[in-house]
């Protein structure tokens, strides 16, 4: 492992991930794989997660192609010096921040949309100019594949290397030094990772679980309102991180929402569920186990057929959920939607307040209570009217808050992740008058002097400029006569 990580690292070192006409004809090579390969990719996610090809189309693959169209559309703009504001002392010198690339970077995926959440931060990585290990999840399998044999095939095969494997491997991996790590999945492992990542000060972005409370106010079209959270909870078989994990509603409006949900449910995949294409399967046993548990003891309202065979759970409702009880203790990473009844949205917001969360959602026609209920709490991000969808927004950080997580990514958020912000100062070697102010011994008039030259502030201006360069020079006369 080490040997590999040290050949990617001198390809980083030889220097030619960096120029940004290199980036872009890698990035238009990941486009043309996605392209030409998108066949083989639709039917690898699609085995892994007993998903139809255009359900992995709509849900992977059309957010990767529009975040390269967005990165290779942006990026000269992104990679280029911003010029930083001056003071009276570098007022005639060069100031400027410089994106650089972080050297080396580690891409661990996550199974659950296998290939969107391990190449949209790779695209990231490679729009800042670094070369990139990428450990897809070993449980995806046949997608995890199908990015180990094609990525080489497009791209610079000594800048980006996949690595497959499970725990041992990456366990192994983690041991290595790199210059920023960027994972997706559990919290408990997302410990794990920053833990090996903290032995050698590896930076870490860690895009991680938890739950997501949903709000449903009483002046809401609950039949839109209803619709949405039907599609967000159970798309992906309720295996989506940021997917509504629970509903909390005044008591009066419970029913009508499992009523109408399970209306939604009939109009999205017909009378019989097992037989939709567009509904998907738990991942493995451990997880369907794992979810089954959590019915125990739990009023079903709706649903809660399953089968163990085809690891199949139904869209399933549960009513009057006492907050104390395990299913709304950890991350339900499943088709299973709680309700739990509350007064008002004040009691909402402590509730969600006493809680880590990932995502929040919101639904009200009451714009003051929505903006009331968004400052009143915290979360990773928030989509009022809707689930899930600020995720879609490229031009929105996506990251989690707490215990779901640090740092974010997609579109330019990714590009900062993944550089570091250089600031350059180029100074002349002249004007060594107005320098002198700082070289020992001291004196109560150089003190006054740089007072004045870092401390003064103008209001901005073309008055206020003329006056500061005025002063500007004047000061610059004065220190030269003054210590000459
Ligand atoms: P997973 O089992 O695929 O694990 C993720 C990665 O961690 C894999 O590459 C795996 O090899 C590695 N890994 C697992 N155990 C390890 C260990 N002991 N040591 C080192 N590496 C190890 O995925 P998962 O964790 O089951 O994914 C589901 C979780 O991920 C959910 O909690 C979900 O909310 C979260 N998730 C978060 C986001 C997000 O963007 N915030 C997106 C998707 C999933």
């Amino acid at each position: 492992m080490e040997s590999r990580i040290q050949r990617v690292r001198a390809a980083f070192a030889s220097g030619r991930s960096r120029p940004v006409r290199f980036r872009l004809q890698q990035l238009e090579a990941l486009r043309r794989m996605v392209q030409e390969r998108e066949k083989d990719i639709l039917e690898a996610i699609a085995g892994d997660l007993c998903k139809s090809e255009l359900n992995a189309y709509s849900q992977e693959v059309i957010t990767v192609l529009g975040e390269l169209d967005l990165v290779l559309e942006n990026l000269p703009e992104w990679v280029a010096a911003k010029p930083a504001k001056k003071n009276l002392l570098t007022m005639l010198d060069e100031a400027y921040v410089q994106p650089e690339p972080l050297g080396v970077v580690l891409i661990i995926g996550a199974w659950n949309y296998p290939f969107v959440l391990t190449i949209q931060p790779l695209i990231g990585a490679i729009a800042a100019g670094n070369a990139v290990i990428i450990k897809p999840s070993e449980l995806s399998e046949k997608t995890a594949k199908i990015l180990a044999e094609l990525l080489p095939r497009y791209l610079d095969q000594d800048l980006y290397v996949v690595i497959n494997g499970g725990v041992e491997e990456t366990t192994e991996l983690l041991k290595q030094r790199f210059d920023h790590i960027l994972y997706t999945g559990n919290t408990a492992v997302g410990k794990i990772v920053m833990e090996a990542a903290a032995k050698h000060l590896t930076p870490v972005t860690l895009e991680l679980g938890g739950k997501s409370p949903c709000y449903v106010d009483k002046d809401c079209d609950l039949d839109i309102a209803c619709r949405r959270i039907t599609w967000g909870k159970y798309m992906n078989c309720g295996q989506t991180c940021i997917a509504p994990d629970y509903v909390l509603c005044e008591p009066s409006l419970q029913n009508q929402i499992v009523q109408k949900i399970k209306e939604t449910v009939k109009e999205f995949y017909g009378e019989n569920i097992k037989e939709s294409p567009d509904y998907e399967r738990i991942i493995n046993l451990r997880h369907f186990k794992r979810i089954l548990s959590l019915l125990e003891g739990q009023k079903i309202a709706f649903g809660g057929e399953t089968d163990e065979a085809t690891r199949y759970i139904a869209p399933t409702i549960l009513s009057d959920v006492d907050p104390e009880s395990r299913v709304m203790q950890e991350e339900i990473f499943g088709p299973i939607l709680p309700i739990v009844p509350v007064k008002n949205a004040d009691e909402a917001i402590k509730f969600i307040n006493s809680r880590e969360k990932l995502a929040f959602y919101i639904f009200s026609h009451n714009d003051k209570l929505v903006r009331q209920m968004i400052n009143g709490t915290s979360s990773g991000g928030v989509t009022a009217n809707d689930v899930i969808m600020h995720f879609t927004l490229s031009s929105l950080p996506f990251g989690g808050v707490g215990s779901s997580g640090m740092g974010a990514y997609h579109g330019k958020y990714s590009f900062d992740t993944f550089s570091h912000q250089r600031p350059c100062l180029l100074k002349s070697l002249k004007r060594e008058g107005a320098n002198k102010l700082r070289y020992p011994p001291n004196s109560q008039s150089k003190v006054d002097w740089a007072k004045f030259f870092i401390l003064k502030r103008f209001n901005k201006g073309k008055l206020s400029l003329l006056v500061l360069t005025f002063l500007g020079i004047l000061a610059a006369v004065l220190v030269k006569v003054g210590y000459y």
